[in-house]
């Protein structure tokens, strides 16, 4: 049985990741921050259909508390299959009204997130010679996004820090790779005016916001063998926002 380390996975994207590796027979990591009943309402839902799934509480901007769920999740289970880096903030605000501490935190937890759990992990990914590391990034990395200035940045680092990390662990069997999706229904999104969400749906191709299970459904993929001989690369599921 595979383990599979989803951070971020209390709610909206991630927790739909955590729950389809569950339901395929993976053993799941339920990482959150905050939301600890949400976590824990998916631990129960994921325990009563008789799958595998243990919940820690960890920042992932704070190295410590990385450094100390891995270690708890190695003693328990011994290796770290999958990480999936899908932790992450973001704020619309007009570039001349981001200050620094809101600058700095974003990047704490959407870019140090990242590479504090891959400090961690790889080490045994390395010693096995396997591995699967998914970063969940952003079209607005891409081509970047107006009042985003700052997570536009921080999944932009994510997508170069996909690929030179690729090329890097290559020859170690480990497969780096990113999802750039485009507007998902979640918490991240529902804040946002109804203006602008049907502004979006009207540049979308294929009219409709897309949902968390069609970033699962990818991250399933680039996490299977179906996917061994694919690294480096950004899989955009954006309804053809972006094309
Ligand atoms: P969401 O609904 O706001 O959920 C965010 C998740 O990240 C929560 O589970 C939250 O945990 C966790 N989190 C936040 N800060 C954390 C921290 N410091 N340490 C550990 N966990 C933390 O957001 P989402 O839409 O699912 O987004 C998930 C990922 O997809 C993010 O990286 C986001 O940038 C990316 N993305 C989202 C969209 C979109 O349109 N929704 C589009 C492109 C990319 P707690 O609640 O427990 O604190």
């Amino acid at each position: 049985m595979r383990t599979v380390l989803v951070t971020g996975s209390s709610r909206g994207i991630g927790r739909e990741i955590a729950r389809r590796f569950a339901m395929q027979g993976d053993r799941v990591v339920i990482n959150y921050h905050r939301s600890e009943d949400k976590a824990l309402s998916l631990q129960r839902e994921l325990l009563a259909a008789g799958k595998s799934a243990m919940v820690i509480r960890a920042d992932v901007s704070c190295e410590e508390e990385v450094r100390d769920m891995v270690q708890e999740v190695e003693r328990s289970f011994g290796t770290i299959d999958v990480l999936v880096n899908n932790a992450g903030i973001a704020s619309m605000t007009m570039f001349n009204d981001i200050d620094t501490k809101m600058w700095n935190r974003i990047f704490a937890v959407n870019v140090n997130g990242v590479y504090h759990c891959c400090k961690y992990v790889l080490p045994s990914m390395i010693s096995r010679k396997k591995g699967k590391i998914i970063n969940i990034a952003s079209i607005w990395g891409l081509v970047g996004a107006s009042c985003e200035t700052h997570y536009s940045a921080t999944k932009g680092a994510i997508i170069a820090f996909t690929k030179a990390l690729a090329k890097e662990e290559g020859p170690s069997n480990i497969q780096v790779n990113a999802v750039a999706p485009g507007a998902i229904m979640t918490d991240m999104i529902a804040g946002l005016d109804k203006a602008v969400l049907d502004m979006v749906v009207d540049e979308t191709p294929l009219g409709v916001l897309g949902k968390p299970e069609d970033v699962a459904g990818a991250v399933l993929y680039l996490a299977s063998e179906e996917a061994d001989f694919i690294t480096g690369q950004v899989l955009s599921m954006n309804g053809g926002l972006v094309i």
